[in-house]
């Protein structure tokens, strides 16, 4: 799959990365659907269907920034309204027990207990912040984790409390994963992963990040390796070129 990136400014924040790392993503999910629709699976993805959208939602540290960039450039109303809803899921989540060794769990991606995690959350019921009558309010800027979670079969195995797990195809590249890889090489910090609720009161925290900058040609580049070596790990991976 060639394509071809045009690098206009010098220096480059973490958040400036994600928008060329959404139209990646876009592409691999097209092709990707394509070659499983191609082989005959049936894939029930579909606007309005939205069981997925209580699962816990894991953000790179890019996407984070920028998420928050892109918050506030909305008119008030409307961003008001997205920051109240992830201040009151929060909110639920920090009301949990066991609330603080499963957030410390959670902080470092690739740990064991990530997929204990991620049943803890399931079990809370929370929908989504970004969720508003079956729809997600940020659909262009949804996180990676979200392009990048696909399934095949029934929509019926994605409830919660489904007894059969969902039949998650897995995507020949992780472009959430290349920004984690990309992010810990550039900061020299290790991979980390914030809960979509908790993301723009962790971005408070975080602001000093966010204003650091790179220069952006050795960025893009830095990038466009790891998503290669990554892609070059699995067999099933279309070519990428540049
Ligand atoms: S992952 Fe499951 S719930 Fe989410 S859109 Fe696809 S079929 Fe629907
Ligand atoms: S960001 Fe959008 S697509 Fe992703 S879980 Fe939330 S509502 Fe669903």
């Amino acid at each position: 799959m060639p394509f071809h990136i045009n690098v206009a400014v010098e220096k480059a924040t973490l958040a400036d990365i994600v928008p060329l790392a959404r139209k990646l993503s876009t592409k691999l999910a097209i092709a990707f659907l394509a070659g499983l629709r191609g082989n005959g699976q049936s894939v029930p993805c579909c606007k309005g269907c939205c069981a997925c959208c209580s699962y816990l939602i894991p953000l790179s540290v890019p996407e984070v920034f920028r998420l928050r960039e892109e918050l506030l450039e909305m008119p008030a109303e409307n961003s008001s309204r997205i920051f109240q809803s992830c201040l009151d899921t929060a909110k639920r989540i920090l009301d949990k027990k066991f609330r603080t060794s499963y957030l410390k769990s959670f902080s470092k991606s690739g740990q064991p207990r990530i997929n204990q995690v991620s049943k803890w959350y399931g079990g809370l019921e929370l929908a989504c912040p970004f969720l508003s009558d079956g729809l997600c309010m940020l659909y262009e800027q949804r996180p990676f984790a979200c392009r990048e979670h696909i399934v095949t079969g029934s929509a019926v195995s994605c409830q919660t409390d489904h007894r059969d797990e969902p039949n998650v195809a897995p995507m020949p590249v992780s472009i959430l994963e290349v920004l984690g890889q990309l992010t810990a090489e550039l900061e020299q910090s290790d991979i980390e992963a914030v809960m979509l609720p908790l993301a723009f009161a962790w971005a408070q925290d975080n602001l000093q990040r966010a204003e650091r900058t790179w220069p952006a040609v050795a960025m893009v580049k830095r990038f466009v390796e790891i998503l290669k070596l990554t892609a070059s790990k699995n067999s099933a991976a279309p070519v990428l070129s540049t």
